[in-house]
């Protein structure tokens, strides 16, 4: 007769499924290459929030956990370039802690384009907000689409942008009047959470602030 398995049987199934796959796709440290680990207890301790924050000229405020370098740059770029879709919870844990109490607010992602969600097949900002306990509402959609940013200075960055957000109506229905925060992997110029904050606007919502796992300078930026 069949029974079902049992929860210790099925937990060392999946400790010798786990123990299969290091085998066969053994794991490193994100951030230093350490072998049998995601991510290192160092490593991790280089995440810590630093809490940076500032205004982007229209008046934005945005928090952002740490600088986008070394240790932080290269687990975000392998969880968002490489797939490594464990790396969220350690991430979600930075962006949970940028997130001052007093704001009583929905989270928002920015929204990832067309093009980036087939070639990744997940959208790394909904995950990460997911894994730090959020709900996020997906709000925004990429209206048309953008040249790639990387390439362009901060004045083309906004012309590039601009009018390329735009508001999903039923959204905005449940969202029922509360307020939002915008939160995305790496803030750079600002120029994305404006035009997110712009087309929010437009639509009658309010935007207490951004959250951002890290920020980077414009110059060697590497991402948004
Ligand atoms: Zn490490």
């Amino acid at each position: 007769m069949f029974r079902p398995a049992g929860p210790a049987a099925l937990s060392s199934l999946r400790s010798a499924v786990a123990d299969a796959l290091a085998v066969a796709f053994p794991v490193r440290c994100a951030g230093c290459d350490r072998p049998d680990v995601d991510l290192c207890a160092p490593c991790a301790a280089e995440l810590a929030s630093d809490a940076l924050e500032r205004r982007l000229p229209g008046g934005l405020r945005v928090r952002s956990a740490v600088v986008f370098d070394g240790v932080a740059a290269r687990v975000i770029r392998a969880f968002k370039e490489d797939g490594r879709t464990a790396l969220a919870s350690a991430l979600g844990d930075v962006l949970r802690e940028v997130w001052p109490p007093e704001w009583d607010a929905v989270p928002v992602p920015i929204p990832a384009s067309a093009s980036s969600m087939r070639r990744r097949g997940y959208a790394p900002v909904v995950l990460v907000c997911r894994r730090a306990g959020w709900r996020p509402y997906e709000l925004l959609r990429v209206a048309r689409p953008t040249a790639d940013q990387r390439a362009l200075g901060r004045e083309e960055r906004a012309v590039n942008l601009s009018g390329v957000m735009g508001v999903r109506g039923r959204a905005v229905a449940r969202l029922a009047g509360r307020d939002v925060v915008l939160v995305d992997d790496v803030v750079t110029t600002g120029a994305t959470l404006a035009e997110a904050a712009r087309a929010l606007a437009a639509a009658g919502i309010h935007v207490i602030g951004a959250v951002t796992i890290a920020s980077t300078p414009l110059r060697g930026a590497s991402s948004r």
